[in-house]
């Protein structure tokens, strides 16, 4: 590994050339990391909604040409100026949102959305110097949201890195990197349902799935799982999703369905689709007096949530959450230990599998609809 610190790698890489267009395997270069950064061998990727969001381009900006991939785990390869609690060799997810560990959120015990690193899924360069580490005959390929894992290498900030145990497969534990903890997360740490409460899980993809493990592990005594694909339903039964709705079996509004179930509705909500509609029947549906609501699903850029304000004066809360209210560096190496200690199970999430040369194959599932988490290896 010495050998190539400090040069440029040559190595492959999944570029999005196009909005909606199929992902080419191209040879890239990757410059060596930079003040505060990190370069890192992939071993593993997987694809979240959020990538293929991006790639579509329907309600997000488009840029192009990127490297897309952010949930994933690799090994370190070399690290830049200034980089001290990282070494070659060390196991690392990579993560979207970052933690500098300096700024008020990050000092502050309520937030993760870290003034320097926070998500920003417009810029495609690196902060250090505004540019790109990817070229292709010198012209630059774009960075997504900091991670750009659909490639061999990639550069990172090194606060957008969790070093974790390396003794934990990094096949598994690469969905704890943004879906899983996300999930877990918006449930655990942002939902807070008690025991014996109700829940309802909007959007049954991986993230809502893991937002059910966070209400199981709770103790929610009802978790009512929504969604408008049926084929979802028999695999959230190993969730410990305990009731189901299609919103489109109904002519009322899910809202109504879910507060006439439960006597008045639910005492949490945690969306997790994307989709305005379901953001606002989520808000909805919970109890007033003490309901409180957690959307994560990544909207549509011109959305608008349009709520009577009568909503929240009966005492209805209304929360949002990026990355599960996890600080990535200080709080994801305890939640992989949760899968070494087999209190979190990971298995369950991963349904598919594809060398990286088919990584278009993973896209299509989830544009089907068919399955949960694909992993993708990349030494395959
Ligand atoms: P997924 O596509 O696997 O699952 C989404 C599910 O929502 C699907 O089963 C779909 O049928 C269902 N759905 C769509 N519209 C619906 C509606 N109106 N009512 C009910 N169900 C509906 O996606 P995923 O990978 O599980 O991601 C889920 C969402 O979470 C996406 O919006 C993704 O971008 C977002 N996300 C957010 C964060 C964060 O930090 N906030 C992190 C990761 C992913
Ligand atoms: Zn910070």
């Amino acid at each position: 590994m010495s050998t190539i610190t400090g040069q440029v790698i040559r190595c492959k890489a999944a570029v999005a050339w196009e909005a909606g267009k199929p992902l080419v395997i191209e040879e890239v270069e990757v410059a060596p990391p930079q003040k505060m950064e990190v370069r890192i061998k992939i071993l593993f990727t997987s694809l979240c909604h959020t990538d293929v969001y991006f790639w579509e381009a329907k309600g997000q900006n488009p840029v192009f040409p990127r490297i897309l991939g952010h949930e994933a785990g690799g090994v370190v390869e070399s690290v830049g100026e200034g980089v001290t609690d990282l070494k070659p060799g060390d196991h690392v997810l990579p993560v979207f949102t970052g933690e500098c560990k300096e700024c008020a959120h990050c000092k502050s015990e309520e937030s993760n959305m870290c003034d320097l690193l926070r998500i920003n899924t417009d810029r495609g360069v690196m902060i250090h110097d505004q540019k790109s580490r990817f070229s292709i005959n010198e012209k630059p390929i774009f960075h997504f949201v900091g991670t750009s894992t659909f490639s061999e290498y990639t550069v990172v900030h090194v606060g957008c890195l969790a070093k974790i145990n390396p003794l934990a497969p990094l096949d598994k534990v690469c969905v704890l990197s943004c879906g899983i903890s996300t999930g877990l997360g918006a449930t655990l740490n942002v939902a807070k349902p008690k025991t014996g409460s109700s829940v309802a899980v909007f959007g049954l993809g991986a993230v809502g799935l893991a937002a059910a493990e966070g209400a199981r592990i709770a103790g929610a005594s009802r978790i009512i799982g929504v969604d408008l694909n049926a084929n979802r339903f028999e695999l959230a039964k190993k969730f410990g999703v305990t009731e189901f709705v299609n919103p489109k079996g109904y002519k009322k509004p899910v809202q109504e369905v879910i507060a006439e179930m439960t006597n008045g509705g639910v005492d949490r909500s945690v969306e997790c689709t994307g989709h305005i509609d379901a953001m606002i029947s989520a808000f909805e549906c919970v109890h007033d007096g003490w309901g409180v609501a957690d959307l994560m699903g990544v909207p549509h850029k011109d959305a608008v949530f349009k709520t009577s304000p009568l909503n929240l004066l009966n005492e209805r809360t209304l929360k949002g959450t990026f990355f599960g209210n996890y600080k990535p560096r200080s709080d994801i190496p305890s939640v992989v230990e949760k899968y070494m200690n087999k209190e979190l199970e990971l298995e369950k999430f991963i349904t598919h599998e594809v060398p990286f040369s088919e990584i278009n194959k993973a896209f299509d599932l989830m544009l089907k609809g068919e399955g949960l988490r694909c992993i993708i290896r990349m030494d395959a």
